[in-house]
């Protein structure tokens, strides 16, 4: 296994500002409400219409999906015109589609500076789950994670994290009609920020682009129908609660200090201890029920009854689920998946000491979509590249 000791635990990167877009005109997709006033006052609407023209153009561009200002009939042609000179309605680019055998859908997306994540749909009987992106790669690097082999890491934009959700609507076909019934299934009921990156490191912008998805006016996905994933960045876990107030899974994974080093090195920085002091008040701080505890099956290193055993005394008091995810190999990964009879023993010891212990169910495997595989196409080539070379003898290595 390849010891983590060079990974970075702080953010080290930062969102380039990006409004270089097409002849300089401002993209109002990741905009706030307040921003988007503001931008509109900027560009010469009277202050006292401003929060008129603001719902208006919120509920086109986020309940309708329109890009077109001219679809926009309750708005006057030449204030039609204004916003087109000045704006414009633009989303991440789906580079490739890929659907799997039981019907996931990965996306590639190219983002701006030609950078790719991926965005992945799984569909449910009861529900349709958005996997969703942070970073392009991610700073950490968890030791069973392909993203975290990643090399290029960079902040995405609030745009470019709720662009991920209208590409799914695009592609989904799911944007309301006007004048039809209103269609209450739902293909997209559920986001996820369980893509590339650590949430966390990213605060601000999640944090508008979730506000965006959750607003009533427009996409208005219930904050209960969206879930964020965190390696463990302490610091930023109660604003999690106070300013998202989204549900929070934890990126558990490892029942004493020394596995959970090696395999989540943001643990030398914020140990198990400091973590659990945090998840115990994000309940009350968010007003929701119960945490998830993510815990992944690794053959050997943290799958032992005497680990489950464990992971029910650390958790004890918190309301929680435990979601065991049965490890999804990769190309040169360092680890084994745990046999299914013992992903059911710990399932067992955990179910039995009350706590709900589903086992996750790989979805997408035949197209690299599984939880903790995803990683830009540009990569996955560049490294294939790097392999090709040291297997020919040429240098050592880059990868
Ligand atoms: N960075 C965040 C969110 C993205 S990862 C985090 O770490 O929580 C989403 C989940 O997939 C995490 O629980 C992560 O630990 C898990 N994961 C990563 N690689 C995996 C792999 N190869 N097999 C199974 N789960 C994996
Ligand atoms: Fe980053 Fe999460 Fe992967 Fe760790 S598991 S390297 S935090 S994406």
């Amino acid at each position: 296994m390849t010891e983590a000791h060079a990974a970075p635990i702080t953010q080290d990167v930062l969102t380039i500002p990006r409004r270089e877009a097409a002849e300089g005109k401002r993209n109002l997709v990741g905009l706030t409400r307040e921003q988007m006033r503001l931008a509109l006052i900027e560009a010469g609407t009277p202050e006292k219409q401003a929060k008129m023209r603001l719902n208006q153009l919120w509920q086109w561009v986020y309940h309708w999906g329109v890009r077109d200002f001219d679809a926009m009939t309750n708005l006057a042609k030449p204030y039609r015109a204004l916003l087109a000179e000045h704006f414009e309605i633009r989303l991440p680019e789906i580079v490739s589609r890929q659907v799997s055998e039981d019907g996931t859908r990965k996306y590639l997306v190219r983002i701006n500076g030609g950078h790719e994540v991926e965005t992945v749909y799984i569909p449910e009987e009861d529900r349709g789950t958005l996997c969703i992106s942070s970073q392009v790669g991610c700073t950490l690097t968890c030791s069973f994670c392909h993203t975290g082999t990643q090399k290029l890491v960079r902040n995405l934009t609030a745009a470019e994290i709720v662009g991920q959700v209208m590409l799914a609507r695009d592609d989904l076909g799911e944007w309301p009609e006007p004048g039809a019934p209103k269609d209450e299934t739902r293909l997209l009921s559920n986001v996820v920020l369980m893509g590339m990156g650590e949430p966390l490191y990213n605060f601000d912008n999640v944090r508008d682009a979730m506000k965006i998805t959750m607003d009533g006016e427009g996409l208005a996905l219930s904050r209960r129908r969206i879930t964020l994933s965190t390696s463990g960045v302490v610091p930023e876990i109660a604003r999690t609660a106070e300013e998202i107030g989204c549900l929070l899974a934890v990126s558990f994974h490892a029942t004493t200090d020394e596995v959970r080093d090696r395999l989540v090195p943001i643990n030398k920085r914020w140990n198990i201890e400091t973590l659990l002091a945090a998840l115990k008040e994000y309940p009350r701080l968010s007003n929701s029920e119960r945490i998830t505890f993510e815990y992944v099956m690794l053959d050997g290193v943290n799958d032992s009854d005497a680990d489950a055993r464990r992971l029910v005394k650390l958790i004890e008091g918190i309301p929680a689920k435990v979601n065991l995810i049965p490890f999804n190999e990769w190309p040169g990964a360092p680890y084994k998946r745990s046999s299914n009879n013992r992903i059911r023993a710990f399932a067992d010891i955990v179910h039995k000491a009350g706590y709900a212990s589903p086992i996750r169910t790989p979805r997408g495997e035949d197209i690299m979509a599984a939880c903790g595989q995803l990683k830009s196409a540009t990569e996955r080539a560049r490294k294939s590249r790097a392999e090709i070379a040291r297997e020919a003898g040429m240098g050592s290595g880059a990868a």
